[in-house]
């Protein structure tokens, strides 16, 4: 009897500011578009997705304007949810049947992060979004998707970015000379202090072997493109 094929298997992150357009808030406009994209390309891959809340609040931006850390992290957890359930609708409209998970429990608009549940409607077809970030301070959504891609075992981590193709060798918006990476270690990303997520995403993915691409968001079509594996941006890797 011949195996059952697997189906490719990806975390998805999405920052914050692709919800809004880069204004406060959703953008319905924007998430549809974005949720027709990955709805198309989940019926061939099982899609995963971590919602960023940088569109509502930052941790880190309200604590330097004298808010205590903890608590204005857990308002920036709190705007990840609001994106996961805006993320969910659009995706049900556009046909995808999909379970929002959440690290701080919310039972009426989520289920609790359940590792083995996720990987159980992942292999039914449907989009499992994560929102809540870990549940914990101090963390940051890109954290979290590689530490939730490594839960899932997932084959990579898209980070999809607004503004951006990929990697460079510099900051493109400063050194013309910049150059677009096709292929990085996540040492050389670590070392010369590469800001494409943060350092503990990196490390965490350096550790324990989990690639990432890293991608633009524009033109559409580009999510899609980066779910079924084709590559675009610059792959980081051990
Ligand atoms: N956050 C947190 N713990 C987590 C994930 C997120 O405390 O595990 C908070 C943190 O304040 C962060 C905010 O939620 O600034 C929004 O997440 P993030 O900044 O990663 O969103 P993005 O920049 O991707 O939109």
């Amino acid at each position: 009897m011949s195996e059952p094929e697997t189906k490719r298997r990806v975390l998805l992150k999405l920052s914050g500011e692709a919800f809004g357009g880069g204004a406060l808030g959703v953008n319905p406009d924007v998430v549809s578009g974005l949720a027709r994209e990955i709805a198309e390309a989940a019926k061939d891959v099982e899609v995963a997705i971590v919602v960023g809340g940088g569109n509502f609040f930052r941790g880190a931006e309200l604590s330097q304007r004298g808010m205590d850390r903890g608590r204005a992290d857990y308002m920036g957890m709190l705007g990840t949810v609001m994106n996961a359930l805006a993320l969910q609708d659009f995706l049900e409209q556009a046909g995808a049947e999909t379970r929002v998970q959440s690290a701080i429990s919310m039972t009426q608009v989520a289920e609790p992060y359940i590792p083995r549940r996720a990987i159980r409607h992942l292999e039914k077809g449907r989009v499992v979004i994560f929102g809540a970030g870990a549940g914990l301070p101090y963390f940051s959504t890109d954290t979290v998707s590689a530490q939730r891609a490594l839960e899932i075992h997932a084959d990579e981590v898209l980070v999809a970015k607004n503004g951006v193709d990929g990697v460079y060798s510099a900051d493109p918006r400063v050194d013309p000379a910049a150059v677009k990476l096709e292929f990085l270690t996540y040492n050389e990303a670590l070392v010369k202090g590469l800001k494409v997520v943060d350092s503990t995403a990196f490390s965490l993915c350096m550790d324990n072997g989990m690639p990432m691409h890293v991608f633009g968001m524009e033109p559409a079509g580009n999510v899609a493109k980066a779910i079924r594996g084709e590559r675009i941006g610059t792959l980081v890797a051990t």
